[in-house]
């Protein structure tokens, strides 16, 4: 053996050794570090208020048909993801949208805006402490409207809420139903059933140009009726959620739909409001689960899970 050799194999064996020791430390730091996310996840959770859970499993149910649903929520899905990776839509752009919106109904007399100032003073103060109490806020900006409308109805498109004559009589001394009411709007905008919307509208004007591309939204809404069911009732869990973050009873909601349930038919077919919400039976049973889990309150009257 030369003393090349010998010392070609003391090499080796140090940059060996290096290689080892430095592994070592890799693998000694790799775990220090996920050590560190773990307490930093432990103690992060420990300081949280319980965790939310949500069920909807209640759509499931042989009145709106599981396996059509899932379909009819699969074709929604891909739909809107090819409208996600086409253009992301900012909680600015979505503001825009509710203001384009709103102006045209005001010049084109859609609506007739009641200016009550007691009434609009109480919407509002309703609207800022729901907006107030939401966890972790957009930066869509709101605004709330009384409408003289005879039909019991609400709904909402960028940042800009309605709420009609008939529902405010609803609410009429039951501020924890107006609090469930405007929360379930708030709720849209925030989980992101209106920017899906847009998404879809502003696809469906580029691919087929906006006399088309109306009558292809339109299809869309309806090939997705299970998917709307879906968004109403996440909307729904959010504006309970706040409701009875702000300390109002959450139970009122669930009175409201077992009352507009009874009126199911008569309403059902008139208007689109209560064709694309799910049938208020259901809703008002999903809404009782739902508090019964995460409240540890009992509206009553609970059918046993689906
Ligand atoms: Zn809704």
């Amino acid at each position: 053996m030369s003393k090349y050799t010998g010392f070609f194999i003391l090499a080796s064996l140090l940059h060996f050794l290096c290689a080892m020791i430095r592994a070592y430390f890799i693998f000694l730091l790799t775990i220090v570090l996920a050590g560190c996310e773990e307490v930093d996840r432990l103690l992060g959770q420990s300081s949280k208020k319980p965790k939310i859970e949500y069920s909807y499993a209640c759509l499931d149910s042989s009145v709106s048909g599981g396996t059509m649903n899932r379909r009819l929520e699969q074709a929604g899905d891909l739909i809107r993801d090819l409208a996600i990776s086409e253009k992301k839509i900012t909680d600015t752009l979505q503001t825009s949208y509710g203001t384009a919106f709103h102006e045209d109904a005001m010049q084109t007399k859609m609506f007739v805006i009641n200016k009550d100032p007691a009434i609009n003073r109480k919407l509002n103060e309703v609207l800022n402490r729901l907006l107030s109490a939401r966890e972790d806020p957009s930066e869509i900006r709101y605004a709330i409207y009384a409408l003289r409308d005879t039909m019991v109805n609400a709904f909402t498109f960028g940042g800009r809420i309605y709420i009609t004559g008939a529902m405010l009589n609803k609410c009429a001394g039951k501020d924890e139903l107006l609090y469930a009411i405007i929360g379930h709007e708030i709720g849209h905008s925030e989980v992101g059933h209106i920017k899906a919307t847009i998404q879809d509208m502003e696809l469906s004007n580029k691919i087929f140009g906006n006399e088309k591309g109306a009558t292809f939204f339109q299809l869309k809404k309806l090939l997705t009726a299970s998917f709307n069911q879906k968004n109403e009732l996440e909307a729904d869990y959010y504006g309970i959620n706040l409701t009875n973050q702000l300390g109002y009873d959450v139970c009122a909601a669930v009175t409201f739909w077992k009352q507009m349930a009874s009126n199911e038919n008569r309403y059902n077919r008139v208007e689109d409001f209560f064709r694309s919400h799910p049938f208020s039976e259901m809703r008002a049973t999903c809404l009782s689960t739902h508090i019964i889990t995460n409240f540890n309150r009992n509206c009553g009257n609970i059918k046993p899970k689906i």
